[in-house]
């Protein structure tokens, strides 16, 4: 089990702002909030990246992230807001635990910042893709 700063909060040897916790999620505020109300959701089990996670606590995640959502919007009174999760160092993971932000939106300069470096999606490319990943779920 790495032994990370969320292990070590989901075992009560490090403090956390608790928001939410059952038998398998914890929810807390984050340290260095974007914006007021920046909430941590995270499994218990260690789980680095959510492909990693097991299907039992995705379903304990996925249960009850809307309702901290609604949560935070209630507490903070910021209606609009991001949800992220980042997967590896290259896509901005810095703790190698599962968790999902939730980061209040109250205006352009507070909150998340996003780069969108759209392109279009090739109609043959996207087939071909779509057929791998299909394949991939099977
Ligand atoms: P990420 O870049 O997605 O891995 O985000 C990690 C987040 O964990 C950052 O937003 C940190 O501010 C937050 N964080 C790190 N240590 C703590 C802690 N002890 N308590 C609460 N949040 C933390």
């Amino acid at each position: 089990m790495a032994d990370t700063i969320f292990r070590r909060i989901i075992d009560g040897e490090v403090p956390c702002h608790k928001v939410y916790e059952d038998d398998k999620v914890l929810a807390f505020l984050d340290i260095n909030p974007l914006s007021r109300g920046h909430t941590l959701v995270i499994p218990k089990e260690p789980a680095e990246t959510l492909d990693q996670l097991s299907d039992e606590s995705a379903a304990a995640l996925g249960r009850v992230l809307p309702r901290i959502c609604r949560a935070v919007i209630a507490a903070t009174g910021v209606r609009e807001y991001n949800v992220l999760e980042n997967n590896g160092r290259g896509a901005h993971q810095a703790i190698p635990h599962v968790h999902f932000h939730i980061i209040p939106k109250p205006d352009r300069e507070q909150g998340l910042g996003i780069g969108w470096p759209a392109k279009s999606l090739d109609a043959e490319e996207g087939r071909k893709l779509a057929e791998q990943i299909r394949a991939a779920l099977t």
